[in-house]
């Protein structure tokens, strides 16, 4: 596709940022380039329009310039998934390993309902650790649009199954 050398080209690449021996890709250049920012919009859409996505879920930061356009092209809604502490509802959150220490991403309770179909949008994959996180987040969705009373039910049934399971591997032990 010709549009990929365009895009390709329009994103800077800056040596030894934030630290030396990275070669970071800076996609604000590519912002700057309405041809290119409009090709990689496109291309996204042109792949995912018509595929049942009602969730376009986009990673804070640069997830959020990216995931509304396409989100808005594609007809379906919106979720940000922020860093911590920036929602101001009840949150899920989901912690991820980073080369040094953790990180955490977050989004509303109830802004995605089990069952739907999400796209993740971010502009860089590196380790891929932020995507994981994102779609393990999603992925727990189920869990979360239960009721509390389900929740717990679902909690007391695992803490007795696995009461069980030990104790029976004790008397297996025993005998
Ligand atoms: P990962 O979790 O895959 O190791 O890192 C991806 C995350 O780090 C993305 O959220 C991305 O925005 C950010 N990131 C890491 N390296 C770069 C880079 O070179 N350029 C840009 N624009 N983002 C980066």
């Amino acid at each position: 596709d010709h549009r990929i050398a365009r895009i390709s080209s329009a994103i800077r690449v800056i040596p030894d940022f934030p630290k030396p021996g990275i070669m970071f890709q800076d996609i604000t250049t590519l912002l700057l380039d309405p041809k290119a920012f409009k090709d990689t919009i496109d291309l996204f859409v042109e792949r995912y329009k018509g595929k049942n996505i009602s969730v376009v879920a986009g990673i804070e930061a640069r997830g959020f310039i990216f995931g509304p356009p396409i989100a808005l092209a594609i007809g379906a809604k919106f979720v940000p998934m922020r860093k911590p502490n920036k929602l101001p509802g009840a949150v899920i959150s989901q912690e991820y390993a980073l080369e040094y220490g953790t990180d955490k991403i977050e989004m509303h309770v109830g802004a995605v309902q089990a069952g739907e179909r999400a796209l993740v949008i971010d502009d860089l994959i590196a380790t891929g650790g932020t995507l994981c996180a994102a779609i393990n987040l999603l992925g727990r969705v189920f869990f979360f649009s239960l009721s509390e009373f389900g929740r717990i039910s679902i909690c007391f049934f695992f803490l007795f199954f696995f009461s069980f399971f030990s104790f029976s591997l004790l008397l297996v032990d025993v005998r």
